[in-house]
């Protein structure tokens, strides 16, 4: 085993299987994550109004360019500590665009693997070693995972929302374990984790992304994250790891079963002999070194990154050639062809500024831009 001793196993197993004996895992959950929330409000609240603002709101973002010093905040944009500048904002909007709405319904658990960074997923591998779920209610699943040794708490809540599972529990088809795993393990979902990683780090791009559950961060991480990089802390990645275990298949899978014959949208808790059995069963699964180590496929984040960045130009090509026509119509139809044809070389120019604008910021290359002037 690598990177931890059998002995720090053995020891988060006792811990974790004491949490579950003592029961009230789903109220100490809503306590720790509505305290999160209301720390986050207070803070926020007058924020906005004061000159030296803590938090980068959409607003001032949006200014670009127009940006001027009527509020100092403060950026590690490139390394070190400093002052933030009219590039820093023309970079945000760029990292915004290639998150922004791209996982409305949700991201996948191996995605969400290939998408972490590093020393996320190192973490994840050395100190979180166990997620379990505790509860479920029409596909929101809250899970436990234990805390690192240097943590002021013992334990993490991670709730996670599979896309699929309200189709799934409602379809009158039959339903098979393949379903489950294609829909579900390896389907959409949506998460939050109560650590302050997440929340500091990447709920706001949970929240731009699409891919966040519980509340909405606004504030662009300028100080932790200004890159936008990285997805998930290291307790979301072990969660992951288990749902795309067979242990994580088999929670699913009777879930389903039960929410499909029985009662469904009812609170299902885990019984705590259940869960200190499957936390016995994840001891095993590291003793025999299967389906624990969480390993990213780097080919995919490279090819996910491009995905992204190639839907931003298409997108902002089909919106120009949208309005171009749209413009057309209206003004044929009310002044002319004459005056539609001057309207039409008036629209060729802004759309070759909107062009350059996207070439500035990175989104298209000189070939696209080329190619897309062509076609205006
Ligand atoms: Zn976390």
């Amino acid at each position: 085993m690598a990177g931890f001793s059998p002995d720090d196993l053995q020891q988060i197993h006792k811990q974790l299987n004491q949490r579950v004996e003592k029961g009230s895992i789903a109220r100490e959950a809503n306590r720790i994550f509505r305290s999160n929330d209301k720390q986050r409000q207070q803070s926020g609240i007058e924020d906005h109004r004061n000159a030296t603002a803590v938090f980068l709101r959409p607003q001032d973002i949006e200014k670009g360019v127009q940006y001027d010093i009527e509020k100092v905040f403060k950026t590690t944009l490139g390394g070190e500590l400093r002052r933030l500048n009219q590039q820093d904002l023309i970079a945000f909007q760029k990292n915004i665009e290639l998150l922004q709405d791209h996982y409305v319904k949700g991201i996948t658990a191996k995605q969400i693997i290939n998408l972490a960074l590093p020393i996320d997923i190192e973490r994840a591998n050395t100190q979180i070693l166990m997620a379990i779920p505790v509860r479920q209610k029409a596909g929101m699943v809250h899970f436990l995972t234990n805390a690192s040794k240097d943590s002021d708490v013992k334990e993490h809540h991670v709730n996670v929302v599979f896309s699929n599972y309200r189709n799934l529990m409602l379809s009158p088809k039959p339903m098979t374990e393949q379903d489950v795993k294609r829909h579900l393990n390896y389907g959409k979902l949506k998460f939050e984790c109560d650590c302050g990683r997440h929340t500091y780090w990447y709920q706001y791009m949970a929240s731009i992304g699409g891919y966040g559950c519980g509340r909405i961060e606004e504030g662009y991480p300028k100080i932790r994250n200004p890159e936008l990089s990285g997805v998930a802390c290291k307790h979301v990645l072990r969660v992951m790891r288990y749902i795309l275990s067979p242990l994580g298949m088999n929670y699913l899978v009777k879930q389903l079963r039960k929410d499909r014959s029985q009662q469904a949208n009812i609170k299902r808790n885990e019984s705590s002999k259940a869960l200190s059995r499957g936390l016995e069963q994840q001891v095993q699964a590291f003793e025999k070194n299967t389906n624990t180590q969480i390993v990213k496929n780097e080919r995919k984040a490279i090819q996910e990154l491009a995905r992204r960045s190639q839907r931003v130009a298409q997108d902002r090509q089909k919106e120009i050639a949208r309005s171009h026509r749209q413009n057309m119509r209206r003004i044929a139809k009310e002044q002319g062809q004459q005056a539609a044809e001057k309207l039409v070389k008036q629209q060729q120019i802004q759309d070759v500024q909107k062009l350059q604008q996207l070439l500035r910021l990175g989104l298209i290359d000189q070939a696209q831009f080329n190619r897309f002037k062509q076609g205006l």
